[in-house]
């Protein structure tokens, strides 16, 4: 009875001691998905900070921050690769009073350093303390003071490195394998991100050298250019006024050359002013994309600038079947904006609409809407393709068949408009249908806040 007793208690026993075993199994299962989920939730955390950051020492911040959630250290340095030199980007865990600069220069740190990235892998030494490594016994050693384990994760992405993170712990051999491959992981994660900012700096050095470059060019190019067009409408006067007066004009062959002098200077002046207006485009593009542009803010009149802007575009219709109206049905308050740049934008529009429609009305309208002006200007000409209207705003696009004879431009008009609405916190937009026509408008906020 005993015996049976005991047999089955010892198989209780035993049942209860497997049940343990797989709940406890489970549990363990249960925490070790728990910890992948929440490091892989920590990864993509991580992976959207770097993505919505282009600046190096925020990336390496961010790392630092998110590596000590997973690795608990005592205190740590992120070091970033520059051609070849080491610059301390963030740290923790040292009071201010540490020149932690000053560490990096020294020869052992350098020689860690060098190490790791010759090993092009993780560099881990679980006891400070050990003899082998009392060499560090530098300067060097004031950084490892107190410290047992030393970690050293290399940032490197595709084999080229950008730096590295310096772990340090008190307590000895305090990393895993598991903890370090997590780290090692998240620092790749890194490495793409500087990658990805040191490419948009380079994109950004390369846009403001092209920005400089076409500033000095266009620069250059319009004191000649104001030669050129002076001159050749000085020859214009003088050859129509004393030369032409001293010449028989019956004779056939005086007519003939006159008749090609005369084409022939207004080519220069008409293609001198179309140069000109291309340069003056490209230097205004450069000053906005230099940030350089200034708006002198005054109260203006929208509708008396949109009937300016209609009498100066005037010759421009003459020799076209098209009219240019106004319409204005209510009273409209007045806005805080900058003139001649608002003048600029409405030629530029007007201009285009004449430009590209060949008979019917271009109607200008404005109104207000919910504390904005809205200025329209609706045409009846050639219409924009759904797919070209993206583009438009975009510099040197010109759209459709470039190979009709579309009317010339340099592509640069509709974007200096975009930058000067924008400029004062409106937004410029097109409706469009092909052979029918466009409607071009524009919001500027009333009050001229953005
Ligand atoms: P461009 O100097 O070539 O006119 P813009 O930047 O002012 O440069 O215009 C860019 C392109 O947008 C034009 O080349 C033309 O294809 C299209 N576009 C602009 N305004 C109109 C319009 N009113 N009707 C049809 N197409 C237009």
């Amino acid at each position: 009875m005993i015996e049976i007793f005991s047999n089955k208690g010892y198989l209780f026993i035993g049942i209860i001691i497997i049940a343990n075993i797989i709940a406890f199994n489970e549990i363990i299962k249960i925490l070790m998905i728990k910890k992948s989920r929440e490091f892989d939730e920590k990864i993509n955390a991580t992976t959207n900070i770097f993505k919505s950051t282009m600046d190096i020492k925020d990336i390496l911040d961010a790392l630092i921050k998110n590596l000590y959630e997973i690795l608990d250290f005592d205190a740590a340095i992120s070091i970033f690769k520059n051609d070849n030199d080491y610059e301390l980007m963030a740290c923790h865990g040292y009071g201010e009073k540490t020149n932690i600069s000053s560490f990096l220069q020294e020869n052992k740190c350098i020689e860690i350093i060098k190490k790791v990235i010759e090993l092009d892998k993780p560099y881990y030494i679980k006891d400070l303390k050990k003899i082998e490594y009392t060499y560090y016994n530098t300067e060097f050693q004031l950084l490892l003071y107190h410290m047992r384990s030393l970690l050293i994760i290399p940032i490197i992405y595709k084999k080229n490195i950008y730096g590295l993170v310096m772990i340090l712990n008190n307590k000895k051999a305090a990393y895993n394998v598991a903890s370090i491959a997590k780290a090692s992981s998240l620092a790749s994660q890194v490495a793409v991100a500087i990658e990805n900012a040191m490419l948009f700096q380079k994109l950004k050095d390369m846009d403001k050298m092209k920005t400089d470059f076409l500033s000095t060019v266009s620069h250059e190019l319009r004191t000649p250019l104001t030669s050129i067009i002076g001159f050749a409408e000085m020859v214009k006067r003088k050859f129509e006024g004393s030369i032409m007066e001293e010449l028989d004009l019956e004779n056939e062959k005086n007519k003939r050359v006159v008749g090609t002098i005369k084409r022939n200077i207004n080519i220069i002046l008409s293609e001198g002013e179309r140069l000109s207006c291309l340069i003056n485009d490209l230097l205004d593009i450069s000053t906005m994309e230099a940030g350089k542009i200034s708006l002198n803010m005054r109260e203006i009149d929208i509708e008396e600038i949109i009937n300016q802007v209609i009498t100066l575009t005037n010759p421009i219709i003459r020799d076209k079947s098209v009219q240019v109206i106004l319409n204005i049905r209510e009273s409209l308050p007045k806005i805080m904006a900058d003139k001649d740049k608002l003048v600029q934008v409405i030629i530029n529009l007007i201009s285009n609409a004449i430009k590209f429609t060949e008979q019917g009305c271009i109607v200008c309208t404005a109104r207000a809407v919910e504390g904005n002006i809205i200025v329209s200007i609706s045409d009846t000409g050639i219409g924009i393709r759904e797919e070209d209207k993206k583009n438009i705003f975009e510099k040197f696009s010109q759209v459709g068949d470039t190979l009709t004879k579309k009317p010339r431009g340099t592509g640069l008009g509709l974007s200096i408009c975009k930058y000067i609405i924008e400029e004062h916190g409106g937004e410029i937009w097109v409706e469009s249908e092909i052979e029918k026509g466009s409607d071009f408008s524009f919001s500027i906020p009333i009050s001229g806040q953005k």
